[in-house]
């Protein structure tokens, strides 16, 4: 979703800066970490460290072995959800694009038959350094009429709802992909400053691209909810399970219904510029257990012969 006033994606980042940018991006993805090895059994008091960048994810895979142990952690009051693979128990951690840089715990909890077992690691958060925008526009250009506000005020609830909503089930499966191609603006976690007031933080990146070109899911899921609102447009919410949505705005066509099952690649609209949007492209926007990371992030993610069962 934007902050107030339109999208401007109008100006495309030079080469060089791309360049500049996918430099940043490698030193600033995570490696997925495997934490200490061990059974059920000695996993208490057990101890790791990571670390990563605000907007990044985490692959956390703790030792879990007996029958169907269950294993939650908990992050910053986030919920972690954890699944069964091969290696062990793994869970996405997602850092939220604004939580405090500096050390917080990943609380893990493992019940099995014995009882639950208590495994706490430390986790570095990094600040990331974010464009800063100054903008100075007419007052009329900024503040919204009454109607507008109360229109933007309840798709804000009506998205809000649906996010705090998880799905037990996992939805996706493997690697993550691209939307569509396109020259990607850098903007994740941009703040706009309009007339000396700061807004909210751009939560997703900016893909140019020429109107009508596809878009596909990330990867599986359930189009959770499509909608025409005041500041995103036509958009699509899918529904990835546990915890995981992306979001696909600007749309100048959608083609998934509400509740459909998509797969990863699948069109699910087509590039446009509605809502508040200067020119055509997709904002594409991934929420994971409420954090706000950059989508990015899973496409980086090292999945190999992860996720095959679910
Ligand atoms: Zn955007």
């Amino acid at each position: 979703m934007t902050s107030m006033g339109a999208d401007r994606t109008g100006k495309r980042t030079g080469r060089s800066d791309l360049r500049a940018i996918f430099a940043v991006v490698l030193l600033t993805s995570v490696f997925p970490v495997d934490l200490v090895p061990g059974s059920s059994h000695d996993l208490r008091g057990t101890a790791g460290q990571f670390s990563g960048k605000q907007g990044q994810v985490l692959v956390v895979t703790v030792p879990a072995k007996g029958p169907d142990p269950e294993v939650s952690g908990r992050f910053l009051g986030r919920r972690i959800p954890f699944f069964q693979d091969r290696s062990g128990y793994v869970g996405l951690l997602g850092i939220d694009m604004q939580d405090a840089p500096g050390t917080h715990e990943l609380a893990v909890e493992v019940t099995g038959p014995d009882g639950p077992h208590h495994l706490s690691y430390n986790v570095l958060v990094i600040k990331e350094k974010y464009p800063v925008q100054h903008l100075t526009l007419p007052k009329d250009k900024v503040d919204l009429d009454e109607e507008s506000l109360l229109r933007v005020k309840s798709e804000q609830e009506q998205v809000k709802s649906m996010l705090e909503a998880e799905s037990k089930q996992r939805l996706w499966e493997g690697r993550f992909i691209e939307p569509v191609s396109g020259a990607v603006s850098g903007a994740f976690g941009r703040v706009r400053v309009i007339n000396g007031q700061s807004r909210n933080p751009h939560n997703g990146e900016d893909i140019a691209a020429p109107l009508g070109a596809e878009v596909v899911a990330m990867n599986d899921g359930i189009a959770r909810l499509t909608v025409d609102h005041f500041f995103s447009g036509k958009g699509v919410f899918l529904d990835h399970g546990q915890g995981l949505y992306s979001m696909y705005f600007h749309l100048s066509e959608i083609a998934v219904e509400d509740g459909a099952t998509v797969k990863r690649g699948q069109v699910i609209g087509r590039v446009g510029a509605s809502g508040r949007a200067t020119g055509p492209h997709l904002h594409w926007g991934v929420r994971l257990n409420g954090a706000r990371v950059n989508p990015y992030a899973l496409t980086r993610l090292s999945l190999d012969g992860l996720a095959a069962s679910r």
